[in-house]
């Protein structure tokens, strides 16, 4: 079983060498359908790293688990919400500038 964002990822960036999910198992991060995200979530709420890995689950659209502390559903409304504040159209690919710069 892995553990951890890093092993499933084909990118390194340094900021998940803090991240607090290291050590745990990712099915956490990955629950099926319907299933309890606040095992996830509240291992994301102690982490330094957090707005950074939001950042990189939005530049990268990142459609499944939990990332930043937020459901793929949070974040198709998290990226809605920064398309309109930029306004940007819908579906526009948000880039790492519009989320704020700090996402690798
Ligand atoms: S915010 Fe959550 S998923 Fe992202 S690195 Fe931190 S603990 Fe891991």
């Amino acid at each position: 079983m892995s553990k951890g964002l890093t092993p499933i990822l084909f990118e390194h960036v340094p900021w998940m060498d803090e991240a607090a999910c290291q050590g745990h198992d990712t099915s956490i991060f990955f629950p099926t359908r319907g299933a309890d995200t606040a095992p996830a979530k509240a291992i994301c709420a102690t982490c330094t790293v957090r707005k950074e890995c939001l950042g990189f689950a939005l530049h990268n659209q990142i459609r499944s688990g939990i990332w930043g502390g937020m459901s793929e559903r949070e974040r198709r409304v998290e990226r809605r919400r920064l398309r309109l504040s930029l306004g940007l159209p819908y579906n526009y690919p948000l880039r790492r500038v519009d989320i704020g710069g700090k996402t690798a």
